[in-house]
């Protein structure tokens, strides 16, 4: 390794012992995971850093009742092991979270990862140090620790984000964010439970509480469009089935633009009669969970008057769960939302939790939140006393985790702050401008997240060998291709329904005063994966490589070698 040229060990703060690798990763979920593992593989000294008590990630935090995949489980294992998809059996289609938590445990077992991972230390800060082109990290409780590479792998959904009602810190009962729940179920028996929020963790975990709780109130400020997800045990013969045909699963998910082994239909829905389209979306209904609607006509995603017609055909389908009728129109979403502006819920019983005499829904639009008392929750309309209040009011997504560790690239420069000032801003989704040697693992497109998250991790891993081969100390993405990218980026968005959310993480507009800007690139995860790998094949298109010892950047041809095939 053409590791810097500093003594090992040295102390560039002079306080006290560092631990040297060659590269930090932060974060053992799935992209943490893997990317451990690649980086291994290349045979780098590895620390990975996760604020958690166990790996895991996101499953080892989501621990609310009701939590289960939204994606099938025979499409969220890694693809990587043959041997692994062998010995593995899921139990559920949509795994539940305690199952998607063994079997991350299973992998970082079956690895051998454990002895690379650092649990329950959370980052605090990492600092470039330009001399030495290395990475300084320091953890709760002062530790710390340097790298040539830093390669977070936080999650786009990792930071949780409650809303600052006024009052907060009177309310005398127990207050949990969904994201954050305790290792040991509170007990709900006989209590009055509110649950704020009504999106993915909102719909899952109220249908399960208002069977133990006393009284379920939901707090609603958007209606959006839940589709059942008809979850079941996995009958052995289907496990048998798609293990004998996970290259083919695999393939599949890597080629459909739905990044699922379910592609949509290639006719346009503009071919058929209004009639024939109602039959067709009926027919799709009749598949398991999200077939339901990735298997329609593919214009229904991106023409807005088909898919005014799809969104009124749900909202049917949300009126015919709900008994009362004025309920019922409170929870169908409004006109104003197209299908897939927001990312689509899968839900088990949720609607038809409201049919109980102990749920009641709030819709804080026609009375909104005033502030939390020592009893409960306030609305414009009456006091709600609650035991519990549950905020299950979603992340600061995409930049929020990173945002939250201190991150000072060259020059001193602070990324919360370049991503305050302009919003996301990143080349390839992967690398930003002024922060050398970053290369950040998170999987931020729509498609599906293992896969995405293993050829990122994979992507990375060539490019920190291909500098290690070629002796380069310093690489960073240049300002030209970041703006680029940015305009790229933002014009896929525009392409999107996205845009017609009010509040929703794809936006940013769900946090408070964070800058508008799609937080995910609105591409396929093929689709992102070939700009990636179009950008070394053609010699690292857009990045300024560097050695310590010479004076300025140097060309690096187009003689890339890509090992990394599909
Ligand atoms: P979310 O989609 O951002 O939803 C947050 C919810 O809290 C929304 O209903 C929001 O209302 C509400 N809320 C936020 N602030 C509020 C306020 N001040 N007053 C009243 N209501 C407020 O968060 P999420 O449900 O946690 O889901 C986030 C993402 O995580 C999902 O899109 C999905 O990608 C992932 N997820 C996946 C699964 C799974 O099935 N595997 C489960 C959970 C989450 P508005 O709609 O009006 O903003």
């Amino acid at each position: 390794m053409p590791s810097p040229q500093i003594s090992p060990n040295a102390d560039l703060n002079g306080d006290g012992e560092i631990d040297v690798f060659d590269a930090i990763v932060i974060g053992a979920g799935v992209s943490g995971l893997y990317q451990t593992y690649c980086l291994r593989q290349a045979g780098l000294s590895v620390r990975c850093f996760e604020e958690a008590g166990g790996v895991a990630g996101c499953w080892y935090w989501n621990r609310y009742p009701g939590c289960a995949l939204d994606s099938p489980s025979e499409s969220y294992g890694y693809s990587f092991s043959d041997e692994l998809l062998q010995e593995w059996d899921w139990k559920h289609h949509y795994s539940k979270q305690p199952d998607t938590e063994e079997y991350l445990n299973f992998v970082a077992d079956k690895f051998n990862l454990r002895p690379y991972i650092q649990l329950s230390t959370r980052v605090l800060s990492a600092v470039w140090h330009e001399e030495q082109c290395v990475w300084e990290v320091e953890v709760e409780g002062g530790q710390r620790a340097r790298a040539s590479f830093l390669v977070p792998a936080v999650g786009h959904l990792s930071a949780p984000l409650t809303p600052s009602f006024e009052g907060t810190e009177r309310f005398q009962g127990q207050v949990f964010h969904a994201s954050r729940w305790p290792r040991e179920d509170p007990d709900f028996g006989g209590k009055r439970v509110a649950v704020i929020g009504t999106s993915a963790t909102g719909m899952q975990i109220s249908p399960e509480l208002a069977k133990v709780c006393a009284h379920l109130t939901v707090f609603q400020r958007t209606a959006v469009y839940g589709i059942p997800a008809d979850n079941a045990p996995i009958d052995p013969e289907v496990q048998r089935e798609w293990k004998s045909r996970y290259q083919e699963i695999h393939k599949l998910i890597r080629e459909n633009a739905t990044g699922t082994p379910v592609g949509p239909d290639p006719r346009s829905g503009h071919e058929f009669t209004q009639e024939e389209r109602l039959a067709h979306y009926e027919q799709a209904w009749k598949r398991q969970g999200y077939e339901k609607f990735l298997s329609i006509f593919w214009d229904v995603h991106t023409d807005l008057e088909l898919n005014a017609e799809y969104a009124e055909f749900l909202r049917g389908k949300i009126r015919a769960q709900v008994n009362d009728p004025v309920l019922a129109e409170k929870l169908v979403p409004a006109a104003t939302l197209p299908f897939g502006a927001r990312r689509i819920p899968l839900e088990t019983g949720y609607y038809d939790a409201f049919n109980r005499d102990n749920v009641s829904l709030v819709d804080v639009r026609e009375t909104p939140i005033e502030c939390l008392t020592e009893q409960g929750i306030r609305t414009s309309e009456r006091e709600h006393e609650f035991d519990i209040i549950i905020y299950a009011t979603g992340y600061d997504g995409v930049t929020g985790a990173l945002s939250r560790i201190d991150i000072r690239g060259a020059d001193g420069q602070s990324l919360k702050a370049k991503w305050d000032a302009q919003g996301l801003s990143t080349y390839l989704g992967l690398t930003s401008a002024g922060f050398p040697n970053l290369l950040i693992s998170n999987n931020g497109a729509l498609c599906n997240y293992t896969i995405c998250a293993e050829w990122i991790a994979e992507w990375i891993t060539e490019f920190v060998q291909y500098m290690r081969r070629h002796r380069f100390d310093r690489m960073e993405p240049t300002p030209e291709a970041e703006a680029a990218w940015v305009e790229h980026h933002d014009e896929m968005g525009a392409k999107t329904f996205w845009g017609h959310a009010e509040y929703s993480w794809y936006l940013g507009s769900n946090v408070p005063g964070k800058k508008r800007r799609f937080t995910l690139y609105a591409q396929t995860g093929p689709a992102w994966r070939k700009e990636c790998y179009g950008a070394i094949e053609r010699g690292y298109e857009g990045f300024t490589l560097r050695r310590q010892s010479d004076d300025g950047p140097v060309d690096t041809g187009s003689a890339a070698t890509v090992p990394y095939a599909p």
